[in-house]
């Protein structure tokens, strides 16, 4: 029986039932749930190996009002099917059947086939569920090591603000020129990328970008969560919670029922294609 609690991909993780917590799943990749009051913030740690973005959004989550979804791993891979991907390149059929290439050479095309079958059945479910109220902000807080950092954003980006040239791993990552606008007018670099060019890689902003979603990805450094932090703190006091007023007759009259989502962002979210 498919119950309203499956349909919104909701379920409960861990045993014995005292221990039992909300988590959101895709193709049994499992997210903890944190909700914080009724805030229109998302905020998503899919990296389980970014350990100082996932303490710093932990004890972010104490302070501010929204929802976050934390992968439940400690590793950047995780299983899907017995093999292995990365998280955030499971957004499109395409990227995520390249990260299963890449990570499991041994495995056939049937293998392949058989993997992106059970994300393409999830995938619209689980982004719906982790995407924030119709012009609100979804937040992803990563962190790198020395071979990755602003300047290879820079040349695949719409707009770019460097106002921290001597630390390109601390980067905010925009998919909205008005996101984008306001961070430009912060001490720290600043990349927009809305039109999203070449190659699709399954990752989460090229979906928002595609989408029209508000998204903000937070880079620092692994280990330098103080630098992260001041970031998250300035976006959190200067971007809006919404852009678009929401009305109280909107919130009657929406589909799901759901208080803070009028529409379905994914409408457009091309499902299993490639
Ligand atoms: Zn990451």
């Amino acid at each position: 029986m498919v119950t309203r609690r499956d349909f919104l991909g909701l379920c409960i993780c861990g045993f014995p039932f005292f221990w039992r917590r909300r988590c959101v799943r895709m193709a049994g990749i499992s997210f903890r749930v944190i909700r914080r009051g009724s805030g229109t913030r998302r905020y998503l740690h899919i990296h389980g190996n970014e350990t100082s973005a996932r303490e710093l959004l932990l004890s972010h989550l104490q302070t501010f009002k929204g929802t976050g979804f934390v992968i439940e791993s400690e590793q950047r891979y995780v299983v899907v099917s017995g093999g292995w991907i990365d998280p955030n390149r499971m957004f499109s059929a395409a990227g995520a059947g390249k990260s299963l290439r890449a990570l499991n050479p041994h495995w056939s095309d049937e293998d392949v086939r058989a993997a992106l079958r059970k994300l393409d059945r999830d995938r619209e479910k689980f982004l719906y569920r982790i995407a924030p109220p119709r012009g609100g902000l979804l937040i992803a807080l990563h962190n790198n090591r020395e071979t990755y950092s602003v300047q290879d954003e820079v040349p695949i980006s719409d707009r770019v603000s460097l106002k921290a040239p001597a630390s390109p791993r601390e980067f905010l990552l925009a998919t909205d020129p008005r996101d984008f606008e306001i961070l430009s007018a912060s001490p720290f670099n600043v990349v927009l990328q809305n039109t999203p060019a070449g190659e699709d890689d399954g990752s989460l902003s090229r979906w928002a970008a595609r989408e029209g979603v508000r998204y903000v990805n937070i880079e620092a450094a692994l280990g330098n969560r103080q630098g992260q932090a001041e970031m998250l703190e300035w976006l959190e006091r200067n971007l809006p919670p919404v852009y678009e007023p929401v009305t109280v007759s909107s919130l009657r009259t929406n589909r799901s029922g759901s208080r803070f989502r009028p529409d379905p962002v994914f409408r457009k979210v091309p499902g299993t294609h490639a």
